[in-house]
């Protein structure tokens, strides 16, 4: 069943796929809030095509991105395959669940999902179980975690999505990767238009992230007017990507920050391009230790960027 499950698995537009037992999981798990006699966790893992981050790395495009690579993999591709890999398994009569992530509701009364509009979040849904995603794919063997909180695979570096499977089948699970990609140089601290990244923790503050993925450092968005966000005091620290935000604040922010549509579902446009991760994985290509390799590597010249000047 396991090379059946591959097979068709990768059929659907999986790129990698691993296996774990649930014994490697803690007993308070969600996993086992979610099918409590799950005794095989399977991960899906879909790369982001890297032509998808070129757009924003120019500077050009940014619907394609958020489009292709976030919602038409989260909303269509990743579950379309996910349930044909639970129909395979409901064949052999074990049951199987398929888990993705809900973008749009959390546990949290006050957290947010960068990806998202944050007002078509809905916060504070403590019976909800979500998986820890990246913790799951790490103990089905896909990564490890880096840093910044990205899993990082062998064949992709960070540019990965991922989906899960839970079934009552047995099957042999995958070992989990020791750690070997990450070496802790921080590239991704220092790559984000925002500062959300703590730099000695790697912890990612979602509000903060949230204000800056959607488009509020102006030296990185090409939509943005040049008296924008008149009404802040410190309009010039938060074009600049030096503003420290609160949930409010980064709420006022974001109700400031329409210069280019959103996508649907509530999905939004990247306009910080996921550099954490892209200057992540440039380090990891120009270390050479990434398994798939491109005729070119994928940073073509020093990144642009306006300057503060063309806001005062
Ligand atoms: S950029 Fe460096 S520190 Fe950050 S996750 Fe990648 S390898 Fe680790
Ligand atoms: S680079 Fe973008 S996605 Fe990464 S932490 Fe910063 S704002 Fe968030």
């Amino acid at each position: 069943m396991k090379e059946q499950i591959i097979r068709l698995a990768k059929a659907n537009g999986a790129d990698l796929v691993g296996f774990a037992p649930a014994s490697r999981f803690e007993k308070d798990d969600p996993i086992f809030k979610i099918y409590p006699e799950t005794k095989t966790v399977i991960c899906l893992a879909f790369r982001v095509l890297r032509g998808n981050y070129r757009s924003i790395e120019e500077g050009t495009t940014y619907y394609q991105y958020s489009t292709m690579a976030v919602e038409n993999l989260e909303e269509t591709i990743m579950p379309g395959a996910t349930v044909r890999v639970a129909n395979l398994i409901e064949s052999f009569g074990y049951t199987a669940i398929p888990q993705r992530r809900n973008q749009a509701i959390m546990q949290e009364e006050d957290g947010t999902n960068p990806e998202m509009l944050y007002n078509a979040i809905y916060r504070g849904k403590t019976a909800e179980n979500t998986m820890n995603y990246t913790e799951s794919a790490v103990l089905c063997g896909i990564g490890e975690r880096g840093f910044h909180g990205a899993l990082l695979t062998d064949e992709f570096g960070p540019m990965v999505r991922v989906c899960f499977v839970l079934t009552d089948a047995e099957i042999e699970g995958d070992a989990v990767k020791e750690p070997h990609l990450c070496d802790g140089c921080k590239a991704c601290v220092r790559a984000c238009t925002g500062h959300a990244i703590d730099e000695v923790t790697g912890k990612v503050d979602d509000w903060q992230c949230a204000v800056y993925y959607n488009g509020a450092n102006g030296l990185r968005n090409p939509f943005m007017p040049p008296d924008a966000y008149a009404e802040f005091e410190n309009r010039l620290e938060i074009i600049a990507g030096e503003a420290k935000v609160s949930p409010e604040l980064a709420r006022k922010i974001m109700d400031a920050t329409f210069f280019y549509p959103p996508i649907h579902h509530g999905y939004t446009a990247s306009f910080c391009g996921r550099l954490c991760d892209i200057d992540c994985y440039c380090h990891l290509e120009e270390k050479g230790v990434l398994t798939k390799s491109f005729h070119t590597p994928f940073r073509k010249r020093e990144k642009w960027s306006y300057s503060i000047e063309d806001f005062k």
